[in-house]
């Protein structure tokens, strides 16, 4: 079956900095491939590669078998959560939710609908009408969720998204994170932690990144159990 996503010889650098080493990865559709590793191993790099937010320096990027490589992001069919991707303060939570809906000129009748439908799928059907800072942390990032699900992407691409909440509210969202994987069995999800707790929670698979490369690569209680190497063990071992 052609994989949902796949890397091919994927390096990015930026000056002398190798940002990314040549990545060669596939992830199955439906299947959800936690990215794990220290600050600056190379993560968010490969993730924005992947969005089209940076231009590799060799390799391609493929989605369902389609080189990918040359469009720009908003034609990749990609939803993208970053910690940092602040809502828009003076936009009601249902306008932040309908945002890239409307720049891909969605008719208005099915952009209500689909803003109805992914405030639900995270818990926040109530909350159309508030403004982001009436909002807690933990509910932002709910919103967040819901606008990349709005456009009903191929793959989401989660980058540390629960990183500024506080743990126990981290808690909840892994277990939101599940229940919306098990709602949207066919969307792939790549998720990007540091955090080994998360990884492990959610991801049916691991790749373990470190200084730019992809050191390891298996199914997460495989991992967990039989680490190859002493980095992975170490890694996966360290209390957060
Ligand atoms: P991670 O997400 O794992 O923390 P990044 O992918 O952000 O790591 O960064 C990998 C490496 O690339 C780091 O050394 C970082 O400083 C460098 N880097 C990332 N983005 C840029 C950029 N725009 N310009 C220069 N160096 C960058
Ligand atoms: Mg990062």
């Amino acid at each position: 079956m052609t994989p949902a996503v796949e890397f091919r010889g994927v390096s990015v650098r930026f000056g002398q900095t190798t940002a990314l080493s040549p990545l060669d990865l596939t992830v199955a559709r439906g299947e959800t491939l936690a990215m794990l590793g220290p600050s600056g191993s190379g993560k968010s790099t490969a993730l924005k590669a992947l969005a089209g937010f940076v231009v590799p320096s060799t390799g391609r990027v493929l989605l369902d078998g389609e080189d990918v490589t040359e469009l720009p992001p908003h034609r990749r069919g990609l939803g993208v959560v970053v910690q940092s991707y602040a809502l828009f303060p003076h936009m009601r939570v249902e306008a932040n939710v309908a945002f890239g809906l409307k720049a891909r000129k969605t008719p208005r009748a099915e952009t209500a609908s689909r803003v109805t439908e992914a405030l639900e799928l995270v818990g926040m059907g109530d909350y159309a009408r508030r403004y982001p800072r009436e909002l807690s942390g933990g509910q932002q990032q709910r919103v967040a969720l819901a606008r990349a699900l709005a456009i009903r992407p191929r793959v989401l691409l989660l980058d540390e998204p629960l990183s500024a909440l506080d743990a126990a509210l981290r808690e909840d969202m892994v277990a939101e994170l599940l229940r919306l994987r098990a709602e949207l069995p066919d969307t792939t999800l790549l998720y990007v932690t540091h955090d080994q707790g998360e990884a492990l929670a959610l991801a049916d698979r691991i790749a373990v990144m470190r200084d730019s490369k992809l050191v390891e690569l298996g199914p997460s209680r495989e991992l967990y159990q039989r680490p190859s190497t002493e980095f992975t063990a170490s890694f996966l071992g360290a209390s957060n």
